[in-house]
C-alpha cells in the first residue's frame, strides 16, 4: 500500500473516533488533487510567484469573477491593503465600513493613516445599512467597504448608487463570499475592487491565501506594479521594457507555487466542497423552523436577490444569557459553537483609531445574541440532525 494511503487510513480512523465524541466547529475541506498538484509544483523550476499554478489560479478566478484582473495574494488582509494602495488612501481620508466585521477590514484603512468610520448593520442580514452609510458621508469620505457577512450579499445596487453619487470607491470585503452571489453576480464582482479569503476557516482554502479582484480598468496598471515590490517587472516579462526598475510604491503580494497548487485543487473542486455545506445549512434551517415559530430563536435569512454559500449558519437567541447557556449546553454535548465579532467601534483599537456614526444599537444587540453552529464540508447529515435535536431538547427543558 502506498504511504499516502496508509496515512489517510490512519487519519480516517482518528477522525471517526474524534467525530464520535464531538462535532467540531470547523474542519478545513479536502480536495482530490491537492497532494498531486503540490507534488508537481516542486518539479517545476520556479517556486516563487507567477509560475504555472499561479497562472492557472488567476485564469480560474478571472473566469469566475469575469473581472478585469484577479491576483492571488498571501491573504484577504493583504488584498485589502493592496486595494488601499491602489485607491491612494492616506492621512485625512475617511472610509465607511460596518462595525460588525473582522479587524482586517479596519486595519487596512488604519495602517495607511486614514480613519475608519463605523456604521450600523441591518437586522435581517447583519450587513452594512445603506441608510447609515449616507449619514456618515463627509467631504473627507473616499471609500465604502461593504462586508458580505456569512456569504450573504450586501445591498450592492444601493451601495454602488451612493458611491457613484458621491464619487466614492467601493471595495467589497468578500472574504466569506466564494460561490455566493447577488443578483446573479458573484460576491466580489460588483465593487471597483474586492478582497477574497482562502484562509482555512473559509469555504475554499489554501491554508493562508486570498485574492484581489479588480473590476475597474483604472486600477489595472498599478496593480501589477504594487504587488511586485513597486517594480515594472511585469512589463519587462512582457517585453515592453528591456530592464525593470523601481517605479512606484509597492510590497510583495505574491504567493508561492506550492500554495497556488493547493489553491488550484480547491478552486477546481469548489462546487463539490460547497455541496455538503449547503446541505448542512438546509438541515439546520428546516430543523429549526418550529423552534423559531415558538419564539425561542431567530434563524439567519437570505434575501431573495442573494444566493448563499453556507459559509456560516447562525441563530439569534432572545438574550445574551440564552445564547451563552445554549452554547454551554451544546458544548457539554460535544457540539462546538461560537459567537462572532466583538463590534470594532467598541474594541480598544477601534476606539482609538476610528469613530462611529449612528447609535450602533443593532450591532451591539445582535452581536451579543448570535451563535454560529458547526459548519464545514465534512459534516454528515447525522451530525447536523444531532445539533438540531439538541437545540430542540434545550428549549424543551
Ligand atoms: C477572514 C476574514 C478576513 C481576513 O482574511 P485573511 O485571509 O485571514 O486575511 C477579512 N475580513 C473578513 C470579513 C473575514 O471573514
Amino acid at each position: 500500500m502506498p504511504r499516502r494511503n496508509t496515512l489517510f487510513f490512519v487519519l480516517d480512523i482518528i477522525s471517526h473516533y474524534y467525530a464520535a465524541m464531538t462535532i467540531p466547529f470547523n474542519i478545513p475541506p479536502h480536495s482530490e488533487n491537492a497532494l498531486k498538484y503540490i507534488e508537481n509544483s516542486f518539479r517545476g523550476s520556479k517556486l516563487s510567484g507567477d509560475g504555472d499554478y499561479n497562472k492557472k489560479c488567476v485564469h480560474w478566478l478571472n473566469n469566475y469573477f469575469k473581472s478585469k484582473l484577479s491576483v492571488v495574494t498571501p491573504s484577504c488582509t493583504s488584498a485589502l491593503e493592496m486595494s488601499m494602495l491602489l485607491a491612494d488612501i492616506g492621512p485625512g481620508d475617511e472610509v465607511i465600513l460596518p462595525s460588525y466585521t473582522f479587524s482586517s477590514t479596519a486595519n487596512a484603512v488604519v495602517i495607511f493613516g486614514a480613519i475608519p468610520v463605523f456604521v450600523d448593520i441591518e437586522p435581517d442580514t447583519m450587513n452594512i445599512s445603506p441608510a447609515e452609510i449616507k449619514k456618515a458621508i463627509t467631504p473627507k469620505t473616499k471609500m465604502i467597504m461593504p462586508v458580505h457577512y456569512a456569504g450573504v450579499g450586501c445591498k450592492m445596487d444601493e451601495i454602488m448608487a451612493i458611491a457613484q453619487e458621491h464619487s466614492l470607491i467601493v471595495v467589497e470585503d468578500a472574504a466569506q463570499g466564494m460561490l455566493a452571489s447577488y443578483k446573479n453576480k458573484p460576491l466580489g464582482a460588483i465593487g471597483h475592487m474586492s478582497a477574497v479569503s482562502f484562509h482555512d476557516t473559509k469555504n475554499i482554502v489554501c491554508g493562508e491565501g486570498g485574492c484581489l479582484v479588480i473590476n475597474d480598468d483604472k486600477f489595472l496598471a498599478r496593480a501589477e506594479i504594487i504587488r511586485d515590490k513597486g517594480t515594472n517587472r511585469q512589463k519587462f516579462l512582457n517585453g515592453q521594457v528591456d530592464k525593470y526598475t523601481w517605479v512606484d510604491k509597492g510590497s510583495s503580494y505574491l504567493i508561492s507555487e506550492v500554495t497556488a497548487a493547493f489553491l488550484l485543487a480547491q478552486l477546481e473542486d469548489s462546487q463539490q466542497i460547497t455541496l455538503p455545506r449547503l446541505s448542512a445549512w438546509a438541515t439546520y434551517h428546516n430543523g429549526l423552523k418550529q423552534i423559531e415559530e415558538k419564539g425561542h430563536l431567530k434563524r439567519m435569512s437570505i434575501p431573495k436577490e442573494c444566493l448563499g454559500n453556507a459559509h456560516i449558519y447562525y441563530i439569534l437567541l432572545n438574550s445574551q444569557d440564552d445564547r451563552n447557556k445554549l452554547a454551554q449546553f451544546l458544548k457539554n454535548e460535544g457540539i462546538m459553537t461560537t459567537s462572532h465579532y466583538v463590534p470594532l467601534h467598541s474594541a480598544p483599537a477601534g476606539r482609538s483609531f476610528g469613530r462611529f456614526v449612528g447609535d450602533m444599537n443593532i450591532t451591539d444587540d445582535l452581536s451579543n445574541r448570535l451563535l454560529r453552529l458547526p459548519m464545514h464540508s465534512h459534516l454528515k447529515n447525522e451530525d447536523t440532525l444531532t445539533v438540531v435535536n439538541k437545540i430542540n431538547l434545550f428549549f424543551q427543558n
